[in-house]
């Protein structure tokens, strides 16, 4: 008999995730099954789940789609000539593992070019249906299946399941921006938003030796953690109420504003407060607002005139993966992210979902049994 495996269906914005069974496939040459431990919802999840600009016409399929990215888990199965990950290190069933939810093709003019994030030909998750071969494409499901082109590592023992669950999405994509971004010593970083993506924004800007970290949020419990996580200083949402208010504040704090910003917050909104946060010859990172259709005013003569670079990031490498995997290993005794999920069992997918998205949890997470 085939075995199968629970996935949470997603049929578009507003309709409930329902839960359903799937045959756990057997993987081809080169590629893998995952047994997904657990799942967090990033804030992606939460922007396709309420179907935020040009998503609001995606995933209203007959037969749903099985949604979600950030995961860790264990080798379930390997498939023929599979038998190390991508470090090298030998792979057996049950390791655990952290992987690339998306893949690059490795042989694009991009991909050759060294900028496999935006590969011209990427496998991405979610696409195809959950009753075609290999049904499981994305994180929240029991099973995933790990392409042969998706990177994948092993996870070393010192970090958790909890940490390791946010290395593919939030943490690699960090880690891809930083190299993107050319942070230095003594540079005045500022981070829009303290979620997944701010949280280590901050904690990779005070390791590069970053000469101060301001990040600004409104929730209490994020504002802790990006203090605990590498902020200097932060700025509350809710005391610095319009966007001119929060650009003078930051720019009170860092002495003329940020030399590198990065806008994690998801809200297209904080794009033009944030360019007015860069500092003159600073440059502006775009990553939160990954969804077309959501379009904002930019005054280009303050951008000229300030000599602002203007850079937008999505997906990453390989190499950010294993960056990732290895400042963890380094720092996960002394990160509070730790122990900051709120967990849920996958049959509380909807729970999961509203709650992130009201605010009321840091971080929730399935914790698959
Ligand atoms: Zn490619
Ligand atoms: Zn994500």
């Amino acid at each position: 008999m085939t075995q199968t495996g629970r996935a949470a269906l997603f049929f578009g914005p507003g309709a409930k995730l329902e839960l359903a069974e799937l045959p756990v496939p057997e993987p081809e040459p080169g590629a893998l099954v995952m047994r997904v431990t657990r799942a967090n919802i990033c804030g992606s999840d939460v922007h396709i789940w309420r179907g935020d600009g040009a998503l609001a016409d995606r995933g209203r399929r007959e037969d749903g789609r099985v949604i979600g990215h950030e995961m860790t888990g264990v080798v379930h199965s390997l498939g023929p000539g599979v038998d190390r990950d991508w470090s090298g290190a030998p792979l057996r069933p049950g390791d655990r593992i952290v992987c690339q939810y998306f893949a690059p093709c490795g042989r694009c003019r991009l991909c050759l070019r060294g900028r496999a994030e935006a590969c011209l030909r990427q496998h991405r998750a979610f696409v195809g249906k959950p009753s075609e071969f290999p049904h499981f494409r994305g994180a929240f499901a029991d099973y995933f299946y790990v392409r042969p082109t998706m990177a994948v590592f092993k996870v070393p023992d010192e970090v958790g399941d909890v940490l390791a669950a946010g290395v593919n999405c939030a943490l690699a994509q960090m880690v891809m921006a930083f190299d993107r971004a050319q942070v230095s010593m003594g540079d005045r970083v500022v981070v829009q938003g303290a979620g997944g993506l701010g949280l280590y924004g901050a904690a990779l800007a005070r390791e590069c030796g970053a000469g101060q970290v301001v990040v600004i949020d409104g929730v209490d419990e994020r504002l802790a953690l990006a203090r605990q996580m590498g902020a200097d200083e932060t700025v509350d949402f809710r005391e610095f109420g319009s966007p001119e208010d929060r650009a003078a504040r930051v720019r009170e704090l860092t002495d003329g504003g940020g030399d590198v910003v990065f806008e994690l917050a998801g809200h297209p909104s904080a794009i033009p407060e944030g360019i007015r946060m860069t500092a003159r010859g600073g440059k502006y990172l775009e990553l939160g607002t990954f969804y077309e259709g959501t379009p904002v005013e930019v005054d280009p003569g303050y951008l000229v005139m300030n000599n602002i670079t203007l850079q937008a990031v999505s997906f990453y490498d390989a190499r950010s993966l294993a960056g990732a995997l290895a400042f963890l290993a380094r720092r996960a005794g002394d990160l509070p992210l730790a122990r900051a999920a709120a967990d849920y069992p996958l049959e509380a997918i909807n729970e999961a979902l509203a709650d992130q998205a009201a605010g009321k949890a840091a971080r929730a997470s399935l914790v698959m049994s």
